[in-house]
């Protein structure tokens, strides 16, 4: 992935640190976004001391924040002069029941898992469309292709990123940008780890391989179809659960 440029929100931890760190021992020069800067700095310092072949460029980003986008890939695009690779991963959950959850678990949830991944694909897509070449990635949910009791907000995010996926792909194909979703299922991170044991328990039981993934597993699949090799999967929903949903 020499010479290639990406684009990774959510990377101060998780799925999408560990996307960065992939994507930087791929030879990548990785634009690593998300709110805390500390994190971030960490990342840069971690892909140095370990000598990856790309490098990782961090910036303080809130995908919240619409009127934050356009400067954000003005500025990338204007220091690197392309952009090869998005990386929409930055989510959050806010999870209740039904008749209890609020609007703002609602929008806050739609906002940043759904919202962002417009503003951003339609910020990029008018580059990647000139340089005729791009590889999208979002990052879903098993709850968004299967739902999920208490996650109705969260599952609705999800499942619309797939639907967006699957519009851009039958959109850009001819530009040769691909645009795909990764959806993971339990996979071991901060979003995971607050999981009262009896839940985590009860769902390793149901999961065939009988663990939770590692962020690295996931990663390895988003490089992939970040990757030249994958030019011709597009619109397609990749689940990485451990055969929970098979
Ligand atoms: P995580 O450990 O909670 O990390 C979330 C990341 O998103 C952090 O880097 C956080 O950074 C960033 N983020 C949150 N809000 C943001 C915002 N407004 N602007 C910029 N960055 C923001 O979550 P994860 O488990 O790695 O999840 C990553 C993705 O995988 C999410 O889309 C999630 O829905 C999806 N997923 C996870 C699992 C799982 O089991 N872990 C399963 C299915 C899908 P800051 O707080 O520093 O901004």
């Amino acid at each position: 992935m020499k010479d290639r440029i990406a684009i990774v929100t959510g990377a101060s931890r998780g799925i999408g640190r560990g996307i960065c760190l992939e994507l930087a021992s791929r030879g990548a020069t990785v634009v690593a976004c998300a709110r805390s800067e500390g994190p971030l700095a960490e990342l840069a310092a971690e892909a140095k001391t370990r000598e990856l072949s790309g490098t990782i460029d961090p910036r303080v980003f809130d995908v919240s924040q619409r009127e934050a986008v356009e400067p954000l890939i003005e500025d990338v695009s204007g220091k690197y002069e392309r952009v090869d690779i998005l990386v929409n991963n930055a989510g959050i959950t806010r999870d209740g029941l039904m008749m209890s959850m609020n609007d703002d678990q609602f929008d806050d949830v739609l906002t940043t898992n759904l919202r962002s991944v417009f503003w951003l694909t339609r910020a990029v897509s008018r580059l990647m469309v000139r340089q005729r070449f791009g590889r999208i990635v979002n990052v879903g949910s098993v709850s968004g292709e299967f739902g999920n009791a208490g996650q109705a907000n969260y599952a609705a995010s999800k499942a619309a990123v797939s639907g967006f996926t699957k519009s851009i792909a039958k959109e850009f194909g001819k530009r040769k940008i691909t645009c795909n979703v990764v959806a993971p299922g339990f996979i071991e991170t901060d979003m995971t780890s607050g999981l009262p044991e009896e839940l985590k328990a009860g769902a390793k039981k149901m999961i065939p391989l009988a663990r939770f993934g590692q962020v690295e597993e996931v990663a390895k699949a988003v490089a992939f179809l970040a990757s030249d090799d994958a030019g011709y999967i597009t619109g397609q929903v990749l689940v990485i659960d451990g055969g929970l949903n098979t």
